[in-house]
């Protein structure tokens, strides 16, 4: 079978590859959805990826073969990809920090002892059986995609905290940032400003609970005073990837006394002490999701409160995806649909 993969930057291929084996603790699962998403795009742009799994991790599908010591029952299951439990062996979840613990954040890469060389722009892929959880019944395959970025998007939520009657900016409308708006709708927000270049993705989150949007500029700082009250927002959640570009500088978009949550990765910092300081902001970083906020997702979807329908863009076969992942950005994340 035939996988796209990175293998330099601005280089993506399409290559044969074995079909996987189930090794003992591991499934193998026939691939029905892959999200493009933007940390895709910045794989293949840059070349750099902590696991080849990376390159498509965002993924639902069924599980065909099973490895010694995981139940033949769950064969036929339709499942997606999320991150394990806490392992409970590494240091720091003998250390008390589970919420931290070293595999669990080496599997959210896709850095994992029995995954196949290739993340899910593939038919097949070999994972951890503990890195599999089910697909509820009312989700269809495409929607399960979005659970990987939404339990993201709740994760940064779950770091800024309370956020019921508060005013949150969202800086960053890809796929993150715009799951963000509808998650801090559903968590109570007053009002939701976003900050993102593309008018389409602005349209967008307007669609999604944003109240406002407005493209980056100097002229966005006083916009979003204006928006709030004059105060600037309560909470800021930074959702932009900005790899070799300076990063929006967010502590000025937040109150005195605000919070800033640092999502997007990469890029130069612009993190001003003088603004730190006068304003007393709080920066928090949020890397990635763990198994509670997986679920929590998933019971949102489920119950038809979350709802990705808006964000489903273009559909596209595997061959497509070298060109697609190099390709401008648009409104919608590009769903790949593998078939052998
Ligand atoms: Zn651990």
């Amino acid at each position: 079978m035939r996988a796209a993969v990175v293998t330099g930057p601005e280089q993506v291929e399409l290559i044969e590859v074995d079909d996987p084996v189930a090794l003992p603790g591991s499934v193998v699962v026939d691939v029905s959805a892959c999200g493009l998403g933007g940390s895709d795009r910045e794989a293949a742009r840059t070349g750099e990826l902590p696991a080849p799994g990376w390159f498509g991790h965002e993924w639902s599908g069924r599980i065909v073969a099973v490895g010694d010591g995981v139940a033949e029952r769950f064969v036929g299951e339709r499942v997606l990809g999320s991150v394990p439990p806490p392992c409970g062996r590494c240091r720091r979840c003998r250390a008390g920090l589970g919420d931290h613990c070293e595999r669990s954040l080496a599997s959210l890469v896709g850095d994992a002892t029995l995954a196949s060389p290739h993340g899910a722009f593939a038919p097949r892929l070999r994972v951890e059986a503990d890195r599999v959880v089910r697909t509820p019944e009312g989700l269809d395959d495409v929607s399960a995609t979005f659970a990987e970025p939404a339990a993201v998007a709740a994760h940064a939520l779950a770091r800024a905290g309370q956020v019921l009657g508060e005013c949150v900016a969202v800086v960053g409308g890809g796929t993150i940032g715009l799951l963000t708006v509808e998650l801090a709708r559903l968590a109570g927000a007053a009002r939701i400003l976003v900050v993102e270049p593309d008018g389409a993705r602005r349209d967008l989150a307007c669609t999604l609970g944003a109240d406002a949007a407005i493209a980056p500029s100097d002229a966005a700082v006083e916009w979003l005073e204006e928006q709030s009250h004059g105060l600037g927002a309560d909470v800021v959640v930074d959702c932009a990837g900005m790899s070799g570009r300076p990063r929006p500088d967010t502590p000025t978009l937040v109150r005195h006394g605000g919070l800033v949550v640092v999502v997007g990765r990469g890029g130069a910092t612009a993190l001003d002490p003088d603004v730190l300081v006068v304003r007393e902001v709080t920066v928090r970083g949020s890397i990635g999701y763990q198994v509670g906020d997986m679920r929590r997702v998933l019971a949102l979807m489920d119950e038809d409160r979350l709802r990705p329908d808006p964000l489903v863009g273009p559909t596209i076969g595997v061959d497509e995806v070298p060109v697609a992942a190099l390709a401008a950005f648009g409104p919608g994340r590009i769903i790949v649909r593998p078939t052998d």
